[in-house]
């Protein structure tokens, strides 16, 4: 006998169970994108290796351990997308985008891939919803950014969400900040972890996220990047503050929430759920004004911000969020014979041209039993056609529930059910 395969460690079947979910929240982001003015970019699952090695960085976890990196039969390195902002970078760029007015609004979803340890709400295959707007500088685009995923989880419903911002400077005063925490951490290398103590020199600001515990009251009291922003990138986080404290937008200042690389400048936010467990990040987003220059375009400001689906499919769960179903069959179509079933299978898709969700029965199963699946499928009503009614062309139409029956001439059967079941 064949062994039975199963999926890969950290991906996930999403069962019709689960699809509510997922249809949901795709209606949702799809509507809010729209009321925003973002347009729709589809993108490839994979591109040339060296686009993620360059614009997501050499020296981050997901280039050194989590692409899914492979030689495809030319002898070129390819890689499954990790994020999506390389590739919307890549895309703006080589189709002439910075021509069009700006700033160029474009939101994209599907899946990415990483090679990290499966948890709850961590997974390797994931599904990002991604929102970019490139080309201006304005702290107003910023808060439109949140503005998108903030009214996203309202519409979901979603509620006790945690919105944590912090400003990164730029590659004016960063460089200055970072002297600062180098100092600091060179003084406290004994308590600290060995990633830290590389981490020193290769990618100080990451310091800050080390989420190893003895590296926790070395973080709580290092120096804050608050204090050495330059005049531009205060007034920016200043404004933009204000624009979040004239909506009664609740934020916290998080001092310690950074983004690891250079190109990555000012905002950086982050959206934290309750009640989902230790993954509790909904979103994360910021600005790169750094990235398009360094992806070979013309030096271009742009901010940004992508959300885990499923993370999000678990707090409407957490949370016991009701959402909308998934049209499911309103009419059964029992055949107790062949000529019935012959009758039937015309019917039925006039039936369903009429706009009716229709199923019917097939093989050569008894009445009883059609009628028995018609129940446990939770669909309303059943045409029982057999060759009387064919004979008299006429159905009966029982409702499932009450037991009742109405013999209806078959030449109105798609009115009368599209009646009943409007
Ligand atoms: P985390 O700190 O949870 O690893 P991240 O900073 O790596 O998140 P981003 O790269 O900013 O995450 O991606 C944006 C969003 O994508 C996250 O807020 C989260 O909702 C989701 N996400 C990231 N990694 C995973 C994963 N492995 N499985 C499921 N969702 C994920
Ligand atoms: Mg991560």
């Amino acid at each position: 006998m064949a062994r039975l395969y199963q999926n890969p460690k950290g991906t996930k079947d999403v069962l019709p169970e689960e699809q509510q979910y997922w249809k949901h929240i795709e209606t949702t982001m799809q509507r809010v994108a729209e009321l925003y003015g973002y347009e729709k970019l589809t993108l490839p699952i994979f591109e040339e290796t060296a686009l993620f090695r360059r614009g997501v960085g050499e020296g981050t976890d997901i280039v050194e351990k989590e692409m899914y990196t492979f030689s495809d039969k030319g002898g070129s390195s390819m890689t499954l997308r990790p994020e999506f902002t390389a590739g919307v970078v890549r895309a703006y760029l080589q189709n002439g985008m910075a021509s069009r007015t700006r700033p160029v609004k474009l939101w994209s979803a599907g899946p990415v891939f990483r090679y990290e340890r499966p948890q709850a709400g961590r997974y390797r295959q994931f599904t990002q919803f991604n929102v970019e707007a490139i080309g201006e500088l304005d702290p107003a685009l910023d808060f439109e950014i949140m503005s998108a995923a903030w009214h996203l989880y309202d519409a979901l419903g979603f509620r006790k969400l945690n919105f944590q911002i912090n400003s990164i400077g730029c590659p004016l005063c960063r460089p200055g900040y970072l002297r600062k925490l180098k100092d600091y951490y060179r003084g406290r290398l004994s308590g600290i972890c060995d990633d830290c103590r590389t981490r020193i020199e290769k990618n100080p600001l990451r310091l800050l996220d080390c989420k190893n515990a003895s590296c926790r009251p070395v973080i709580e009291t290092a120096p804050s990047i608050g204090d050495c922003l330059c005049a531009e990138c205060g007034d920016h986080f200043r404004t933009l503050r204000g624009y979040l404290d004239s909506l009664s937008r609740p934020y916290t200042v998080n001092p310690r929430l950074v983004r690891g690389l250079d190109y990555y400048t000012k905002t950086v936010f982050e959206v934290w759920a309750e009640g989902i467990g230790a993954q509790n990040a909904v979103c994360g987003g910021g600005r790169y004004d750094g990235l398009i220059e360094l992806l070979g375009g013309p030096p271009t400001p742009a901010v940004g911000f992508a959300a885990g689906i499923e993370r999000m499919v678990l707090t409407l769960q957490a949370h016991e969020i009701s959402v909308p179903p998934i049209p499911s069959p309103k009419v059964y179509f029992v055949c107790l014979d062949d000529t019935a079933r012959a009758e039937a299978v015309s019917l039925i898709s006039r039936v369903r041209l009429a706009g009716v969700e229709a199923v019917m029965g097939f093989g050569g199963r008894s009445l009883k039993a059609q009628l028995r699946e018609a129940d446990r499928k939770g669909i309303p009503l059943a045409v029982i056609l057999g060759s009387d009614e064919i004979r008299s062309q006429k159905a009966q139409v029982k409702h499932m529930q009450s037991g009742t029956q109405d013999m209806v001439p078959l030449s109105e059967l798609p009115a009368f059910l599209t009646a009943r079941t409007g």
